[in-house]
């Protein structure tokens, strides 16, 4: 008989998980609380820049539909500017990335794979998802997946105190998306400016609803000057404060900026949230058991672009160890199992993604210095946002990373 799957949710893992499952010959009920015409018509939700290995799941599904209108993001670059000297830095460098990155934006890419999934033959619900509907879902499918990112539904899911080493906001969040900053040359590039003690600001191509654009994202320490969007009322007064930040923190970013308008009224957004790690299996009140996937569990803060990368990784491992199951039950600890494969992966990404929301220490601050004399160090480093397993064990060591870097540094000499 035919396993049946239920996904709350329609974003990256929901719709990639359902694609996939429907692809593999299961039953598959999506149920989302928007349609896609709401998605398409209201604000951005992410930056979504994704690197070539999550990519690589959508071209596998056959869903990646955009490659030939979205500006390839071809490189990492990293400025540290000099507070001393206004447009000189104390670090520069940047480096291509082996396969290029891509971000489409959501409003564009999710209400196509609702339609995609549909074609399929698979049920979409225009719902929002309570714990009753969870209830009656939990009864008639052998597979609950919650795919509600940071939707209030995944309070369900229990935090892991262990596993989440904040329990506040790292960072102020804000989203420009616009159309007319000048390209960085000779390649483009995902151009970080790390502000010391008051946050990042950086920019990258994309692909939004009105065409190519580029989205500028601002990382502020909260309570810092960069935390700064509480009064901002208008798109316009957002793009306004957006120039300003530039201007103040990233001066050699201002001629870029000169000709740049929003690319719609929805094209920004402002807000924060603590980065957590949840327990993968909740139990409803009448003793059933859901599983969460992608954000739902392990949402960590932008700053290394990585969510929508996971939430791709995490929906490969899913599919897979459901198709590994066969016609056994989706039992606690299959759940169990399924999400500490995934975890092997995501614990890396977020010791990593966590270590880059505090004050970099001095191995840190000497490894991205390097990167200025050595093309294979900048190199490792910019080709780690693709996989950032590779930056395990030594980031986090400073004797292991000085080796590293040593190690890289006799490569270019
Ligand atoms: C400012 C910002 C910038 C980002 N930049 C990047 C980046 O550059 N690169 C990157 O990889 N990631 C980035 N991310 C993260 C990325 O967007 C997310 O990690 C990714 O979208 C998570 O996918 P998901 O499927 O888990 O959840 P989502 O994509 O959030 O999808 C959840 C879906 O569930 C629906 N839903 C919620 N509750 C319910 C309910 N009760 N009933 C029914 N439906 C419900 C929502 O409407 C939504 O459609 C960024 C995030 C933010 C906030």
């Amino acid at each position: 008989m035919t396993r049946k799957i239920a996904i709350v949710g329609a974003g990256q893992s929901g719709l990639q998980t359902g694609i996939g499952l429907l692809k593999a010959g299961y039953d598959v009920s999506i149920l989302s609380n928007r349609t896609g015409e709401q998605i398409k018509a209201g604000k951005v939700m992410s930056s979504q820049c994704m690197f070539d290995m999550a990519l690589q799941n959508e071209r596998d599904l056959g869903v990646n539909y955009w490659d030939s209108d979205c500006p390839p993001v071809e490189g990492i670059g990293l400025r540290v500017p000099d507070p001393a000297k206004p447009g000189s830095h104390l670090i520069e460098w940047a480096a291509r990335l082996d396969k290029p990155a891509q971000s489409v934006d959501q409003r564009i890419k999710m209400p196509v794979w609702m339609d995609e999934f549909v074609r399929l033959g698979g049920d979409l619900q225009i719902r929002d998802v309570d714990v009753d509907v969870l209830e009656a879902l939990a009864r008639a499918y052998d597979l609950v997946l919650i795919a509600a990112g940071k939707g209030d539904i995944v309070g369900l899911f229990e935090r892991d105190a262990e596993r989440s080493t904040f329990d506040k906001p790292q960072r102020a969040l804000a989203l420009t998306y616009v159309h007319g900053m000048a390209p960085m040359e000779p390649f483009s590039r995902v151009a970080f400016n790390l502000i010391p003690g008051v946050g990042e600001y950086f920019s990258f191509p994309a692909l939004t609803v009105s065409g190519p654009c580029e989205i500028m994202v601002f990382e502020g320490v909260p309570g810092g000057p960069m935390d700064c969007w509480q009064d901002v009322k208008t798109p316009q007064e957002h793009l306004a404060r957006s120039l300003e930040i530039v201007r103040t923190f990233a001066p050699a970013e201002v001629d870029r900026c000169r000709s740049i308008e929003l690319t719609d009224a929805n094209g920004i957004i402002a807000g924060r949230f603590p980065p957590t790690v949840r327990k993968p299996v909740a139990t409803l009140p009448s003793g059933r058991k859901i599983m969460g996937i992608a954000d739902a569990l392990v949402v960590n803060d932008p700053i290394t672009g990585q969510g929508s990368n996971n939430a791709s990784k995490c929906s490969l491992v899913y599919l897979e160890a459901i198709k590994a199951q066969g016609d056994k039950a989706f039992d606690d600890h299959w759940m169990q199992a399924t999400f500490e494969t995934y975890w092997d992966y995501a614990r890396d990404v977020v010791t990593w993604t966590n270590s880059m929301l505090l004050p970099p220490p001095e191995h840190i601050l000497n490894l991205l210095g390097a990167a200025q004399q050595s093309p294979a160090l900048a190199s490792s480093i910019a080709n780690g946002f693709n996989d950032p397993t590779d930056f395990m064990p030594w980031w986090l060591d400073a004797d292991a990373c000085n080796h590293f870097v040593n190690e890289q540094l006799k490569k270019g000499a």
